[in-house]
């Protein structure tokens, strides 16, 4: 018996948006349908950072991912999200691949983002504000102009040098200007779209800042402890999970407002695979401001790695190793 590895280049080439956005819109609607499951993510303090274990099954694939996130590493250059997306096949039940777990990771939580914003933010949406210049804020700046016809984007990080360099990076890439900000509230005040992608503990957004009619993916802080939000933004926004039950028992931000008495669990509306399969209203007006509360979801992974793993298979594509 063998698996096929498959490395980051790999997963980079085959896991396009095009591939990808649709992918997840599907994942996202099989598992608010029931279709797939997923346990809760489990975290384990490590030295430096956490392992975090996300096991989940749909009926074409089922695995899990372990996946290593060490924040320190991104001042030494290293990716901070390190591990593999183990897939098994359901009919014998044998494992039959390993893939770059980083890069997956980098590219479905922004190809996710992407399609709840292409549901969430306003058809004439074009101005993105991206918090942070990592990993994530990368994909999701490229995602996010796969959905909406972009004019421009602010960027905003703790170091305005970083955020000239990266401002610098994207612009030709996306051929719009891409603008570093002073501040959080410079980058958000004229926002369609905001996309909050950092490690911050505390919240660095605030309600007050966002646009009537924005739509915010908040995509940074996925475990209980921090929040990139404040309570105020949270209570303002009509809120959509990536799965419900995680949110409601792990999101920082969730928890926090619900613990201070300002919302109920019911303010978290529904799941985005909900309003994506029409089943849940979405935005109700030009003026909301619309949330998409993202932990990051094992489904999303299996899905992605399937996809890449039977393209792979195909085109020939990874490594085998007997087993
Ligand atoms: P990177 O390590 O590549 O980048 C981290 C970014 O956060 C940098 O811009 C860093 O810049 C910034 N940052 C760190 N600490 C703070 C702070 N206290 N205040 C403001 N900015 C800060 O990480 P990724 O891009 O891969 O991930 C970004 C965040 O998204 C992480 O918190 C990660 O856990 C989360 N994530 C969520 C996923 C999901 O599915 N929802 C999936 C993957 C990641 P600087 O230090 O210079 O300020």
């Amino acid at each position: 018996m063998g698996i096929r590895v498959i490395d980051r280049q790999t997963v980079r080439r085959l896991l396009t948006w095009e591939a990808a956005i649709p992918l997840m819109r599907e994942a996202m609607m099989a598992l608010s349908a029931g279709r797939t499951g997923q346990l809760l993510r489990q975290l384990l303090p490590i030295e430096g950072g956490v392992l975090a274990v996300m096991p989940g099954a749909t009926p074409e694939v089922f695995g899990a991912k372990l996946i290593s996130v060490m924040p320190g590493n991104f001042d030494k250059g290293i990716a901070s999200h390190q591990g593999g997306v183990l897939l098994f096949e359901p009919e014998s039940g044998a494992p039959v691949a390993l893939l770059h777990a980083g890069e997956i990771t980098a590219i479905r939580t922004a190809a996710a983002s992407a399609a709840a914003t292409d549901v969430l933010a306003r058809p004439d949406a074009a101005r993105l504000a991206i918090l942070g210049y990592g990993e994530q804020a990368e994909t999701h700046a490229h995602a996010v102009a796969h959905v909406r016809k972009l004019a421009g984007v602010t960027v905003w990080g703790r170091s305005a040098e970083r955020a000239r360099a990266f401002a610098d990076r994207l612009a030709p890439q996306l051929g719009v200007p891409v603008t570093p900000a002073a501040g959080v509230e410079a980058a958000v005040a004229e926002a369609d779209i905001v996309c909050a992608v950092t490690g911050a503990r505390e919240p660095i957004l605030f309600g007050a800042a966002v646009a009537a009619g924005a739509h915010v993916n908040l995509a940074g802080a996925s475990g209980l402890g921090p929040r990139e939000a404040d309570d105020d933004l949270i209570v303002r926004g009509r809120i959509f999970a990536d799965h419900r039950e995680g949110v409601l028992r792990q999101s920082g931000e969730v928890v926090h407002a619900i613990e201070a008495g300002l919302i109920g669990e019911g303010h978290v509306l529904g799941e985005i695979g909900e309003v994506m399969a029409g089943a849940k209203a979405g935005r109700l007006t030009a003026e909301d401001v619309t949330i998409y509360k993202s932990l990051g979801a094992i489904v999303q992974d299996l899905a992605s790695g399937w996809y890449v793993y039977r393209r792979a298979m195909q085109d020939g594509l990874g490594t085998d190793a007997s087993f």
